[in-house]
């Protein structure tokens, strides 16, 4: 089969074309750039920070912002959090510092160890024996508190992240499965609803990416890269979703587009809905804002840490 713009074999199809490597990385650079320039994700006035994993979403974000960023002068760098996983995250970190070692990007990495003095392979058990947590609960909180730690004391204004369609799609359905339509109102392609000094505005220059592209972006750029899954991702509701999706988007395809589609629709009613809803305190453990006496890091940290 050939592309549609060239001569050359086509390795990717949407629904209008047919596309060659060449034209597929067009593709995909120009949807990501578009996102960022049709949102104001980031601009010169920024220093954004992009969080990596080393996984095949974060790197394609990382290779793609590098080009995006360096092209106008705007400040950027890469954040990694180690939350000690064995045998899954220290392979993908090995590659993210090559990684960046080749694209000349500043690369800082902060562990759940030295944080939280625990890896994540050792929380687990607690966490699903005593708390009845899985341990993407007790990852994300952690990950998602330290990130934005990270970024604030290293002067990011914008923190980017590798989210891209698949995952927003299975955040909306999961939000809406479980009631929490407040938890929806953070979505999109800039993430929250009210600001707060002590959060890093975090942005998702991913947003119109499907997985398989980011996948495939990744793959025909030759990104050392493991494109194998968490150990502890069996148990989690996200992979649930994740599983569904894939299997109706394969007899209908376009689901995923037109649940995040029909996600934009409701987004500006629901942000205006939510916003100002919660009054925020300070955590009177780590001083980050919060609904609460103290945030959900540090009362998990309590619960599981000590
Ligand atoms: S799958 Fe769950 S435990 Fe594994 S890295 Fe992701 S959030 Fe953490
Ligand atoms: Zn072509
Ligand atoms: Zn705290």
């Amino acid at each position: 089969m050939k592309c549609t713009k060239c001569e050359r074999e086509a390795v990717y199809w949407t629904t209008n074309h047919k596309l060659c490597k060449e034209h597929f990385f067009d593709y995909f650079e120009s949807k990501v750039f578009r996102t960022i320039n049709k949102y104001r994700l980031f601009n010169r006035e920024d220093k954004v920070c992009v969080a990596t994993s080393g996984g095949k979403d974060s790197m394609s974000l990382l290779y793609v912002v590098n080009k995006y960023c360096k092209k106008r002068g705007i400040k950027f760098f890469s954040l990694a959090i180690d939350e000690g996983i064995n045998g899954y995250r220290n392979e993908a970190l090995d590659n993210l510092k090559d990684f960046c070692k080749e694209y000349d990007i500043k690369l800082e990495i902060f562990s759940f160890k030295d944080r939280y003095g625990k890896t994540m392979d050792q929380l687990r058990e607690k966490a699903i024996n005593e708390f009845g947590k899985t341990p993407c609960t007790i990852c994300g909180t952690f990950r998602r508190s330290l990130l934005n730690k990270k970024a604030r004391e290293l002067g990011a204004t914008k923190l980017a992240t590798g989210h891209n369609m698949d995952d927003e799609a299975q955040n909306f359905l999961m939000n809406l499965f479980k009631g929490n339509m407040g938890n929806n109102a953070s979505l999109g392609p800039i993430v929250g609803v009210s600001a707060n000094e002590k959060f890093v505005p975090r942005v998702k220059p991913l947003y119109h990416i499907l997985d398989i592209e980011a996948k495939l972006y990744a793959k025909y750029k030759e990104f050392n890269l493991c494109f194998c899954d968490c150990p502890h991702s069996d148990m989690s509701f996200r992979k649930k979703i994740k599983l569904k999706l894939h299997e109706i988007e394969k007899e209908v395809p376009g689901i995923k587009n037109g649940v995040v589609n029909s996600f934009m629709e409701i987004m500006p009613t629901l942000k205006e809905r939510y916003k100002n809803k919660k009054e925020f305190k300070y955590c009177s453990k780590c001083g980050d804002a919060c609904v609460g006496e103290k945030c959900n890091a540090c009362l998990l940290e309590e619960q599981l840490c000590k």
